[in-house]
């Protein structure tokens, strides 16, 4: 799959009801906390973790008479995200007012973009195996508020609400029903993690709740979906249910699998599903029923009156296109075609762009595409993982692990040896080549002092020497021990050559 023009999409996930087959519909609807110091509309500070109330303007508390500005910094990396995705970019975008009560929305309504949110269709392809992909429709992003956090547990008779989050920047990214199965959600919202990454407009924590998805979720008889595609018909689909607030991969595939067989029994059985928003309980493995859907007329939206509709010019956009970063995608065919790597590690190596960045500085100093993703992938994450450290937090240099290639490339130490020089410099640092020089662990390639090894294990031997020329398998014995004798030091493939000469005499 080196250009993403040509893949097989996956078959959609078929699950059995008691009467017949079913097809799964799922949309995402992901809310991604926009990576900035300051607010959507106040300057107050986005911090995770801070003192409670401690990060809120007066703007965010809804002080009589206070007025939003809007934050250009969240804007560009709303437009930024647009372009991540292929997506179309709306010069002209609207602010409106989503009307509700609750204590952590001091406002009484969220500011969100209905009407004309800043970013049109796009697109996601979501990799499933190698050369196979599904290509997920963005239908729109658009630029909101979150609300801040009622939390009821912390006293008996109490509740608190903690505005810090109130009024931090969201884009809600979402997709057209065309995901088909619980991995393909999970794939998907991983592939769209990994691109706002690289972006660099949303941290993509998923644990800090910066990143997070309501899913929806409906059944449908085989060939329905085809039927909708064809037409755009969405009275071919079953109706839906939406899971709300989900922030991990693990329960958006456990839930949606539970939600799939909740709705197949209830419509096997005779009845209709209920379109409502439901809430996944991780302990219990089930969804349960929080409130019958409501409409957008439920909310009595009208643009907000704060705020001059959003026109943003043509020129902005370009700039910003110009510094947009290689996306995983573009890289990862890169990786294969310029470094010859397999798919597979290219898309480890891609995967995260800390990892990418990593490699690629390696390779500049070991010059050895296969080797040096050989070293990241199996020593290095091997040993981060270990320790659970992150790739930031490597004792290994880029520098002084493409120190170690190149010494392997050039037949200076053999991999065995590699191994150890890779564990000191974990260990203790230093660099690399003095460190072989320093420990003499510089491989023998004098054939003549390999030869005298050779003689010295066969002349030990002479009852080994004696099997293995009835059973040439034995020679590896022979191999070993010279390896041995010599501390791993004797090029192997040398070693190798001559203990066959030499029983064969
Ligand atoms: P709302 O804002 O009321 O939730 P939207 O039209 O914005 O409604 O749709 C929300 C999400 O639901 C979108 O991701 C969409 O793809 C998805 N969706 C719509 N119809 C279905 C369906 N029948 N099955 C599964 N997902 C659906
Ligand atoms: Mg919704």
């Amino acid at each position: 799959m080196l250009d993403h023009l040509s893949f097989e999409a996956p078959k959609p996930k078929i699950i059995s009801g008691a009467k017949s087959d079913w097809e799964l519909v799922i949309g995402l609807e992901v809310h991604a906390q926009v990576s900035s110091n300051a607010k959507l509309f106040s300057g107050a500070s986005t911090t995770f973790g801070a003192e409670p109330n401690s990060n809120v303007a007066f703007v965010d508390a809804a002080m009589p008479g206070m007025l939003p500005v809007i934050n250009e910094y969240c804007v560009e990396q709303a437009v930024r995200t647009g372009l991540g995705l292929k997506a179309e970019i709306n010069l002209f975008s609207a602010f409106d007012r989503k009307n509700y009560f609750y204590p952590d929305l001091p406002q009484g309504y969220q500011i969100s973009q209905l009407y004309h949110p800043i970013v049109g269709e796009g697109e996601i392809i979501v990799d499933m195996a190698p050369g196979v992909a599904r290509r997920v429709r963005v239908e729109r992003i658009h630029l909101e508020q979150d609300a801040g956090k009622s939390i009821h547990d912390m006293d008996p008779t109490m509740s608190f609400v903690d505005l810090n989050r109130t009024g931090v920047a969201l884009m809600e990214i979402v997709s057209r029903p065309d995901i088909r199965g619980p991995e393909e959600a999970a794939a998907y919202v991983g592939k769209l993690r990994q691109i706002l990454r690289y972006l660099g407009t949303c941290d993509g924590n998923m644990q800090n709740g910066n990143l997070r998805a309501d899913v929806n979720v409906s059944i449908c008889q085989p060939g329905a979906y085809e039927k909708f595609v064809e037409t755009g018909d969405f009275s071919h689909l079953g109706t839906r249910c939406e899971i709300k607030n989900m922030n991990s991969m693990r329960f958006i595939q456990a839930a949606i699998e539970y939600e799939a067989r909740r709705q197949i029994a209830i419509v096997e059985d005779g009845g209709k599903v209920d379109q409502e928003t439901r809430l996944y309980d991780p302990d219990k493995g089930e969804t349960r029923s929080m409130r019958s859907k409501e409409e957008a007329h439920d909310y009595r939206y009208f643009p907000c009156p704060d705020l001059l509709p959003l026109e943003i010019e043509q020129g902005w956009v370009d700039d910003i296109a110009a510094t947009m970063p290689e996306l995983p995608d573009g890289k990862k065919a890169r990786f294969v075609r310029e470094f010859g790597l397999s798919e597979y590690d290219a898309s480890v190596l891609t995967a995260d762009v800390g990892n990418a960045d990593y490699f690629e500085a390696v390779l500049t100093v070991g010059n050895d595409g296969k080797l040096s993703a050989n070293w990241v992938i199996n020593e290095l994450f091997g040993r981060l993982k270990k320790d659970d450290k992150d790739i930031l937090e490597s004792p290994v240099s880029p520098e002084q692990l493409g120190k170690i290639v190149g010494l392997i490339k050039k037949g200076d130490i053999s991999g065995k040896i590699a191994k150890d020089l890779f564990e000191i410099v974990y260990t203790e640092g230093g660099d690399p080549e003095a460190l072989v020089e320093e420990r003499g662990m510089k491989q023998v390639t004098d054939m003549g002092a390999i030869e005298a090894a050779v003689d010295a294990v066969i002349a030990a031997n002479p009852a080994q020497v004696e099997k293995a020329k009835q059973n040439p398998k034995l020679a590896g014995w022979f191999v070993g021990q010279v390896m041995k004798s010599t501390g791993g030091k004797a090029n192997p493939a040398a070693v190798n050559e001559l203990v066959l000469k030499k029983l064969a005499q």
